[in-house]
């Protein structure tokens, strides 16, 4: 067992009043506001279902998206993204804060789970307090955007007390908010006994396995746009993978640190001498540190840029990396094959151009057809997985992009430390 903390399980739910917070800040249509991909709904049902099968009275909450409750402030970010701030009404900041009400998840909620979803129109005040006093064994009441309090995002133990005070148990299982801080990701554990549910208990069981005692050999496999978004998971990665793999965006700074041209390629010139140190500490720890050989590049980021293939060490000066080659894709997936356990995080290349799809195509290939336990963490390289029809050929699919990044990098989760220790 490598997951240490108590999971609703452990506690007596009976007749409970449990305040749980659930993930759900699911994709909207811009347009109509209709939600695009209900994962994440779906993700929060076992334990939902499990507390109403024990007879508990369920009040869920989440944030969706980044409601500013703040007037002055909203129209402070709306100027400095160029608005007039002559048209800035307060009519428009309450539309635009509104917009992202929970009542659509509280619709399909209750189609998912068959039985009715009462629905708040607040997060602690008199609405949200009145059904959640009159909240009965068996039914479940969605709370408000928690995001529409202003304490939410500061962790003001004000709201987390309100929060608290409507239940007598807290059930986390937004794993996608873990590594927030929060009122109601982390600061409600204060006031009331903390467990997780079934979800990040099942995260975690499967992720920290793969850190704490993996089957070897371990590979990791990094990509994605930035260097900078990676440092953390690359440096604690080579602490405890046999092999690191890098692809995407970041391949070419690694490339120019390393001697090579890169043209056009994405650049984080800040970044070199932190690139040259990573190839230094994987030699120290014996880590195999493995970049891409060749290169499909274009002459222009864009979908209908014709691919040509070239040395990542000498990339033409107009034109720019856009996926690995073919060389690197069999060096990655030989690496892949062999391995007792990879950890995916980050695309090859910019997948989301079928011309620059291919190495991306390719691994994720490779891991739905080894014998490794696989797991994807990251939003972007688990949008790939399914899409290119991989997803239910993979061992795990975090359903936390920021939180499963945070975790590869060996950061505390605070959602998770608040929780009572099993
Ligand atoms: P994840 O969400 O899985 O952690 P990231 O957010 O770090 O992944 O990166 C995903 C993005 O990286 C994708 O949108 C992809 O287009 C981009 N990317 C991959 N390779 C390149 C490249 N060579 N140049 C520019 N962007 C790239
Ligand atoms: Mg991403």
């Amino acid at each position: 067992m490598n997951y240490n903390k108590k999971t609703v399980k452990d506690v007596d739910v009976k007749g409970k009043k449990v305040l749980l917070r659930c993930d759900f800040n699911v994709p909207q249509d811009k347009a109509t506001g209709a939600i695009t991909d209900d994962k994440r709904i779906r993700s929060s049902l076992p334990t939902i279902q499990y507390l109403l099968d024990q007879g508990a009275a369920v009040i869920a909450c989440s944030h969706l998206g980044k409601p500013e409750p703040n007037f002055e402030k909203w129209v402070k970010k709306q100027t400095e993204k160029g608005k007039d701030p002559a048209e800035l009404t307060e009519a428009k900041w309450k539309k635009s804060v509104e917009k992202l009400t929970l009542a659509p998840v509280a619709v399909r909620l209750s189609e998912l789970l068959g039985r009715e979803v009462l629905m708040a129109k607040d997060v602690v005040g008199p609405d949200a307090t009145a059904k959640a006093a009159a909240l009965q064994p068996g039914q479940v009441l969605l709370l408000e955007n928690t995001r529409f309090e202003k304490g939410e995002t500061k962790n003001d133990p004000a709201l987390a007390k309100a929060m608290a005070d409507m239940a007598e148990l807290y059930v986390s299982d937004a794993f996608g908010s873990v590594h927030r801080a929060h009122a109601s990701t982390a600061g409600v554990a204060a006031y009331l006994p903390a467990v997780s549910g079934f979800l990040i208990a099942k995260e975690l069981e499967i992720m920290g396995g793969a850190l704490a005692d993996p089957k070897r050999p371990l590979v990791a496999i990094l990509g994605g746009s930035k260097v900078s978004s990676k440092i953390g998971v690359i440096n604690h990665l080579l602490d405890i993978a046999d092999t690191i793999i890098i692809g995407g965006g970041m391949a070419y700074t690694f490339a120019k640190a390393q001697g090579g041209s890169v043209g056009k390629s994405l650049l984080e010139s800040d970044w070199l001498d932190y690139c040259n140190e990573m190839i230094a500490k994987a030699k120290e720890k014996g880590t195999q540190l493995l970049l891409p050989e060749d290169t499909l590049a274009a002459k222009s980021f864009s979908a209908d840029a014709e691919p040509v293939l070239c040395d990542t060490m000498a990339i033409p000066e107009d034109m720019l990396g856009m996926d690995i080659g073919p060389k690197t894709v069999t060096a990655y997936a030989a690496a892949v094959k062999d391995a007792g356990t990879v950890i995916w995080n980050g695309p090859m290349g910019v997948f989301e151009f079928p011309a620059f799809a291919e190495g991306t195509r390719s691994i994720a290939k490779a891991l739905a057809d080894t014998d490794a336990i696989t797991i994807i963490g990251g939003g972007d390289s688990a949008a790939a997985v399914a899409q290119m029809g991989f997803a239910d050929k993979m061992t795990h699919i975090s359903t936390g992009g920021g939180a499963s990044l945070e975790f590869l990098e060996g950061k505390e989760l605070p959602g998770v430390a608040c929780l009572l220790d099993a």
